[in-house]
């Protein structure tokens, strides 16, 4: 009841919409070959999202992880305008990981939001802090964050929100399309492409290329989702293997093979660097400008 998509669903109400979104944006691809909504600004009704959302009484977890100089340089502004986009009215609980707990900036909450910080150790190199989240995300699924959400967010924190982000976006499982690639021909597309890599997709194969900095669900498929991309990683690790875009990859490939369930607009994960595009109404998200220089060793 939560996504719609012209002819997927039966009910009378949801082919209505679904019409409505194909004439609300005529301009880009409003549903997948498989039946699920790409969330497009205009093609939902936030305050019937909002309603159902209260009625079902949810709590949304929202997960970042800010280890080394990512903690100082972003994180502080990823949560401020979380609260004043992410999930507004609802129930919401941060989870925090980080190898310095103490220097998690107090932030004032609206009613009904809370923090937890949750340490985890610090890899040596970026990517290995960037992969390890797959692990670490599925062992707090399996844990606290699991029992108190129904549905959760990961997200990266060299972002912050720049419009509402609510409960439209919710659904089984939530893919984001990169904003860089949205446009481009699938076999340019920057899969894995090493066969030998449990990421690789061979050529004809990949619907789009999702972007890991933002991926949902509910706590049981995201459980799946984490669980698959961590022994993949693993099992590259062990034939001395590391997938182009290491986690990125190994979510690519886990799409490809579970179709998500709700597909995000680049809109709700937006590059300004990219300039202007007349598709692009109203982003929700944008990227941090690139400073690898300064957060990464
Ligand atoms: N990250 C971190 N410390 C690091 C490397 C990564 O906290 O040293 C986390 C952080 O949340 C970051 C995410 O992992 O946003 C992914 O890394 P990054 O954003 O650098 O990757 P990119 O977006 O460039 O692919
Ligand atoms: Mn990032």
């Amino acid at each position: 009841p939560m996504g719609t998509c012209p002819l997927a669903k039966m009910s009378l109400r949801d082919n209505f919409t679904g019409l409505l979104h194909l004439w609300a944006r005529p301009d880009v691809l409003t549903c997948t070959s498989w039946g699920a909504p790409i969330l497009w600004d205009g093609t939902f009704d936030p305050d019937v999202a909002q309603q159902e959302a209260i009625q079902q009484n949810l709590t949304i977890g929202l997960t970042v992880f800010a280890v080394g100089r990512y903690l100082e340089k972003y994180l502080a502004r990823f949560l401020e305008t979380a609260e004043q986009h992410f999930m507004v009215g609802q129930r919401v609980v941060y989870y925090v990981f980080t190898e310095r707990p103490a220097a998690v900036p107090r932030l004032p909450l609206g009613p009904s939001r809370q923090l937890r910080v949750e340490r985890v150790q610090r890899e040596r190199r970026w990517q290995d802090v960037s992969m390890e989240r797959m692990r670490t995300l599925h062992a707090a699924l399996g844990g606290r964050l699991g029992r108190e959400a129904h549905f959760v967010f990961c997200m990266d924190v060299d972002q912050h929100f720049s419009g509402a982000f609510g409960p439209e976006s919710l659904a089984e499982s939530v893919a984001q399309l990169h904003a860089w690639h949205y446009h481009w021909p699938q076999w340019l597309l920057p899969y894995e492409r090493d066969a030998r890599s449990a990421a690789a997709l061979a050529p004809g194969e990949g619907d789009f290329y999702y972007h890991a900095a933002l991926f949902g669900g509910s706590v049981e498929a995201l459980r799946e989702l984490t669980a698959h991309c961590a022994q993949g990683q693993q099992r590259d690790r062990t034939r001395g293997l590391e997938a182009r875009w290491h986690d990125e990859s190994h979510l690519n490939k886990y799409f490809w093979l579970y179709k998500p369930a709700k597909v995000l607009s680049p809109e709700f994960c937006w590059s300004p660097e990219i300039g202007p595009r007349a598709e692009i109404r109203h982003p929700r998200l944008l990227w941090a400008p690139k400073e690898y220089a300064l957060v990464r060793d």
